[in-house]
Parts: structure tokens; C-alpha cells; sequence
């Protein structure tokens, strides 16, 4: 039998001044600390994270612009209702927020056939926050004062922030 490999040094297959201390589970190369990257089944080097995310993220820039849309129009149709109801209070912000801000991301990821790109989340992040915005000031402006009408604002955008972080 041969001697075991286990004392042999390895070098990490981008950085060759470096020691290896794990292979890639997925195409073996071996890994420097810096270059792994932990997944649900083990260690995995940062080109084949990426590839798995390629695999996931393969929205087009038509489904960017129609997140973008729904979620910027549905924020500012939900801030409207919300605002001229006057139901602004803790209890609503709180509430409501978070679960409109879901609603309206949910109705952009299916008309878009549930597609994300690498940008999604913040792209209908940033579109929600500007439409809640946009009303506050010109529909709503005696809202502008009201800290618990922006924490509903907050809510909404982050809303549709958890939705797009869910990956189904
Ligand atoms: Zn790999
Ligand atoms: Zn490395």
C-alpha cells in the first residue's frame, strides 16, 4: 500500500501560494479559505456558487420592467388606499405593511412566470419605495409628518423585499 496523501500539501487551484484545505464538492478543485463558499450540501468553490445561481436567476429585462411597474403601481395604489382611509396607526403600519407590500410583489413575480433576475429584489425594492413615496407627496402630503405612515411605507418596500428572497 502506498503512503496516505493526507500529509501532502495542496494549493488552492486560484491561488497557488496558498494551502488548499477543501475540494469543491461539486467539481473537485481544490480551495483556499477565501475561495469556498459553504452550500447546504458542503463546500462549494465561488464559480460553481455562481453557476448555481445562474441556474436560478434567468429573468429577462422585460420581467425587470414589469416587476418594476406592478410593484411601483401596486405600493402606490396600496399607499393611496391606506393613506385616504386614514388608517395609518401602528396597528395598520405594522400589519398591512408588510402584507401588501408581500401581495403586490407576489402579483409581479406571477405575471412575470415567477422569473427573478440577479436584481430583482432590489429593483421592485426600489420601485415599491418610490411609488409609496411619490404618493405620500402628491396625494398625501399631511402624511409627510407621520412617522408611523412611513413606517408603513418601510414595511411595504420591505414586504416586497421578502417576497422577492423567497425562492419558489
Ligand atoms: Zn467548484
Ligand atoms: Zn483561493
Amino acid at each position: 500500500m502506498s503512503v496516505p496523501a493526507a500529509e501532502e500539501v495542496t494549493f488552492c487551484a486560484k491561488h497557488p501560494e496558498r494551502e488548499a484545505s477543501l475540494r469543491c464538492i461539486r467539481c473537485d478543485r481544490l480551495m483556499c479559505t477565501d475561495c469556498l463558499v459553504r452550500a447546504p450540501t458542503g463546500y462549494i468553490c465561488k464559480e460553481c456558487a455562481r453557476r448555481a445561481d445562474d441556474k436560478f436567476f434567468h429573468g429577462t429585462s422585460r420581467d425587470y420592467g414589469v416587476q418594476g411597474a406592478v410593484c411601483l403601481a401596486g405600493t402606490a395604489l396600496a399607499t393611496a388606499l391606506v393613506g385616504s382611509t386614514g388608517l395609518s396607526t401602528f396597528f395598520f403600519a405594522l400589519f398591512l405593511g408588510p402584507l401588501l407590500g408581500g401581495a403586490v410583489a407576489e402579483l409581479a413575480l406571477r405575471l412575470t412566470g415567477r422569473r427573478r433576475g440577479r436584481y430583482s429584489d432590489r429593483v421592485g425594492t426600489g420601485a415599491a419605495a418610490a411609488g409609496a413615496v411619490l404618493v405620500t407627496l402628491v396625494v398625501l402630503p399631511y402624511f409627510l409628518g407621520s412617522v408611523w405612515h412611513w413606517i408603513f411605507v418601510a414595511l411595504l418596500a420591505a414586504g416586497v423585499y421578502g417576497r422577492f428572497q423567497v425562492r419558489i
